[in-house]
């Protein structure tokens, strides 16, 4: 697509110069910042500038869309989430308790995140452990 737009500074005004049909004549009208149209023709500069079509911004807008869905869905996963206390397995030295997301089985020897679900998990102090159950 042809460019209409370019930078213009002649160290004695400045602003974006926009190729215009008269006719059968093209021209190249200036924008300075006092004139109407001026920032709608820098956005166009900016536009042009970029080098993309319409399409390939489209594309980028729909993948932006779809990262931060998935940043959104993993910063939710990272949220630790406080483990159902079941007890204490003495034989092994750790707690035992409840994924509150799937209610998996979780042990937090080996646990940090769950096996199903991927969520942080949150174990709290022994102490409050041992007072839950
Ligand atoms: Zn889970």
């Amino acid at each position: 697509m042809e460019r209409l737009t370019e930078w213009y500074d002649n160290g004695i005004s400045e602003g974006v110069l926009v190729k215009e049909k008269r006719g059968e004549k093209e021209i190249k009208v200036l924008f300075e910042e006092i004139d109407d149209g001026y920032i709608e023709m820098c956005a166009l500069k900016a536009y042009e500038d970029t080098g993309l079509d319409p399409e390939q911004i489209r594309q980028i807008d729909r993948l932006y869309a779809e990262k931060c869905r998935e940043v959104a869905k993993l910063r939710q996963r990272d949220t630790p989430v406080k483990v159902k206390p079941i007890g204490i397995n003495h034989s092994i030295g750790g707690r035992v308790g409840v994924c509150p997301k799937c209610d998996v089985i979780v042990c937090d020897y080996m646990d940090r995140f769950c096996r199903e679900c991927g969520c942080r998990l949150e174990w709290g102090s022994w102490e409050e452990w041992e007072e839950l159950t």
